[in-house]
């Protein structure tokens, strides 16, 4: 337990309002302080009145809040929504491997060009020991498992049902905490894949058009993106 004092002179006596810190949690957490991946605790305060340092009434509760270990410095509990430097790098790498997935599984796994640009940009993106092969038996195995008779619209069915439902679940959360550019980066990548054998089939499109939906794009920017990238030789 620490304290915290914020103290007043009334007259002849000392008055204050002490607050008495409870760790209540911990965890690792991006430090807006100090700027870094650190360990944090997490914490709720009492207000005690005190008079000449004796602690008399409670004064209600306070936070909680979050402190964290390395700078002491304390911020509001939403501070933990942001991932930390380690998790974002995850996100981003796993989502640049579902997009790979889903634009393989609706292009085709035929071309080799196509499967090597692919598996360049998931190796480039942090998954070092990522293949070809590789690539192409998990398209396989999500092409079988998806079966016929499926429900979903033209652009799950274009993917997979089951990699449509994992675009959303991986590309969301990562959206709020990349800025367009690296939004667009990611849809950008697809793209090229997707263009490694030529022109966008619709079912690339309409793929790469779920995924600038899944990365919060406006229907409009991702359209444009898609077409520039059609028009740049890569
Ligand atoms: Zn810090």
């Amino acid at each position: 337990m620490r304290t915290a004092k914020g103290q007043r002179a009334t007259g002849l006596r000392i008055c204050g309002i002490r607050t008495v810190w409870d760790t209540v949690g911990d965890g690792e957490f991006f430090c807006p302080g100090c700027g870094g991946d650190r360990n944090y605790q997490r914490l709720t305060g009492r207000h005690r009145l005190t008079v000449l340092g004796l602690p008399l009434l409670n004064r209600g509760s306070a936070g909680p809040v979050v402190e964290c270990v390395a700078c002491r410095a304390h911020f509001a509990t939403d501070t933990l929504d942001r991932p930390t430097t380690t998790r974002f790098s995850a996100m981003l790498r796993e989502a640049v491997h579902t997009v790979t997935l889903a634009v393989l599984a609706a292009g085709g796994t035929t071309s080799r060009t196509v499967l090597e640009t692919a598996a360049g940009i998931v190796r480039d993106a942090g998954l070092d020991d990522c293949t070809q092969e590789q690539l192409f038996t998990i398209v396989e195995v999500l092409a079988a498992d998806t079966g016929p008779g499926g429900t979903a619209g033209p652009a799950a069915e274009a993917c997979g049902a089951a990699l449509a439902i994992e675009l959303h679940e991986v590309l969301k959360p990562l959206a709020p905490h990349l800025a367009v550019a690296g939004r667009e980066g990611v849809l950008l990548r697809g793209a090229r894949i997707a263009l490694a054998d030529g022109p966008y089939s619709q079912a690339e499109r309409e793929v790469l058009t779920m995924v600038g939906g899944a990365l919060q794009l406006c229907p409009a920017d991702t359209a444009e993106l898609l077409a520039a990238a059609a028009r740049t030789p890569s």
